[in-house]
């Protein structure tokens, strides 16, 4: 639909709000350029309960005249024909609310709509006094076309509302993208068709773009006023209310110009007279806050929101950080388990279970890849001589600097073990018999050199070596094979004297140096 089709059925719907009958026939005569103040109060003072109401709130703190009013002819010469047909309008709309009607909340929607009233009217009063209660008639009517607009439509406008409150989108735009009109122009439209004057109907139009107005000073005026008013109220629903505030000081300021001062009095007391206007006009609203207050309300909650965001967020980095420090030193405790399970603790070389598994490893891979192994094997000649002599720790100590000689000699990628004892076992990996030779003299002939330092005295110790290496493309053996051999061959170098390298030959013919 487009806004006229809307507006078209929005005119025949059954529930559009109606005006009272005093207050359709007062538009009609005050629109009379010959109508007078007698007609007026005459056409009022027919409806006796709205005559005395209207006497009520005159005679109320709400106009503080300082002598009392007794009749509504009395109250129409001295406020005027505006007033007197604000205030019937005022009173025809703000009944007790219809609850019971879908999802719309009516209560809510009158008591921003009194908020409006009463802010408008102040804000006028301060800077056109006779103005001011069309500014309250014109604030308190603003919205109508969205209560028009739920009654009429009330699943899309329930639409309408929740995509405000979702996507936090302009009321307008959602109105005119779900219903084909916006609330001012079918407010607007409404109540020119009801024969409201341009005073009225302009400002619901633009209520909320004053400058789109363009009409003369006075009704543009009123439509700043009354767009000034929405802000008001909308303080009270916004989850920012203190950038509500600082725009509704600025554009007070801009259209208004009005003071630092007044303002300050204005934001400070408007509040209470809402509650008052309630009051004078028997509609009961939820006792209104101070904007202070709300402001306040607003802050702590703010505060609350950052207070225990955070403090997540730092218990948060907390236990990360504990958490990795804990993975490290888990990770730490598990390679040191690990070396602690592989590691020979006098002499830091492999034990002799990560030696088995290793050349378990390296037999596989010699036999897949057709590389030669080499298994060396070395025993301290006399070692249990020199316990005997120097002692178990002397002993000890030329156990451990025995190892660090060898592994100074090796490459990174043979391993050397601790087999037992006094027995080393050297894995050689991709090593032929040539090679291996070669090492186990470098071996022999390093530890032959080295000064076993120990108490400030040095001794000398020798060992014998054995050597067996595999060459998996013409032959294969098992470990238990290789180690035997190579042991064999190291047992042949102990018979042969000590101190000497001996390869094993399947022959049988040892070969020493
Ligand atoms: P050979 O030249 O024939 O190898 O004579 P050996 O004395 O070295 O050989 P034997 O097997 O008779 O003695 C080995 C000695 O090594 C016996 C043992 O007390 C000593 N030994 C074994 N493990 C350790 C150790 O961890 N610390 C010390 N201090 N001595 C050890
Ligand atoms: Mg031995
Ligand atoms: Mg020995």
């Amino acid at each position: 639909m487009n806004k006229e089709e809307v507006l078209e059925s929005v005119l025949h719907s059954d529930v559009l709000p109606t005006l009272s009958p005093v207050a359709s026939r007062l538009i009609t005569i005050t629109a009379k350029e010959d109508t007078t103040i007698s007609d007026i109060a005459d056409l009022v003072s027919k409806d006796i309960s709205l005559s005395a109401k209207i006497l009520k709130v005159v005679n109320s703190a709400f106009y503080s005249f300082p002598q009392s009013i007794v009749t509504i002819q009395q109250a129409a010469s001295i406020l005027g024909t505006n007033a007197v047909r604000s205030l019937v309008l005022s009173f025809s709309f703000l009944q007790p609310s219809r609850s019971d009607e879908g999802s719309f909340d009516y209560a809510l929607f009158w008591e921003q709509s009194l908020t409006e009233a009463v802010a408008a009217r102040r804000l006028m009063a301060a800077i056109d006094k006779d103005a001011a209660e069309e500014a309250f008639v014109a604030g308190l009517l603003q919205n109508l076309g969205i209560l028009i607009l739920a009654r009429a439509f009330p699943e899309k406008y329930q639409q309408v509302e929740q995509i405000i409150e979702k996507e936090g989108r302009i009321r307008s735009q959602v109105e005119n993208e779900l219903i084909g009109a916006d609330h001012a122009y079918i407010g607007s439209e409404v109540t020119r068709s009801w024969g409201f004057p341009d005073a009225l109907v302009l400002p619901l139009r633009y209520h909320s773009a004053p400058a789109d107005c363009g009409c003369d000073a006075t009704i543009q005026r009123l439509c700043q006023v009354v767009y000034l008013s929405g802000l008001i109220s909308k303080v009270y629903r916004s989850n920012a209310p203190d950038t509500i505030v600082a725009r509704f000081h600025e554009q007070a300021q801009k259209f208004l110009g009005l003071e630092e001062r007044v303002l300050k009095d204005f934001l400070d007391n408007v509040h209470a007279e809402v509650n008052q206007t309630a009051d004078y006009f028997e509609f009961s609203i939820n006792e209104q806050k101070s904007i202070a207050e709300i402001l306040q309300i607003a802050n702590a909650e703010l505060s609350v929101l950052n207070l225990s965001y955070e403090e997540m967020n730092r218990a948060l980095v907390e236990k990360t950080v504990k958490l990795e420090l804990l993975t490290a030193e888990l990770e730490k405790k598990n390679h040191q388990l690990e070396l602690l399970a592989n590691i020979d603790g006098l002499t830091q070389a492999y034990n002799h279970r990560y030696f088995q598994n290793f050349l378990d490893q390296e037999i596989n891979r010699s036999k897949r890849y057709s590389r030669s192994l080499a298994l060396l094997f070395a025993d301290i000649d006399h070692f249990k001589k020199l316990n005997d002599t120097f002692g178990h720790q002397v002993g000890d100590e030329v156990l451990r600097q025995f190892c660090d000689v060898c592994r100074a000699e090796l490459r990174e990628y043979d391993l050397f073990s601790r087999y037992g004892g006094e027995e080393f076992a050297v894995v050689l990996p991709e090593t032929a018999i040539k090679e291996a030779e070669a090492v186990a003299e470098k071996l022999r002939l390093a530890i032959a050199r080295h000064n076993f330092e120990h108490d400030h005295e040095s001794l000398r110790v020798t060992a014998s070596f054995g050597i067996f290496a595999m060459n998996p493309a013409t032959e294969s053996f098992t470990k238990n094979e290789m180690i035997s051999f190579a042991d064999q061959a190291m047992f042949q170098a102990k018979k042969k004297g000590r101190n000497q390298v001996v390869v094993y030959n399947s022959k049988k013919k040892w070969f020493g140096r």
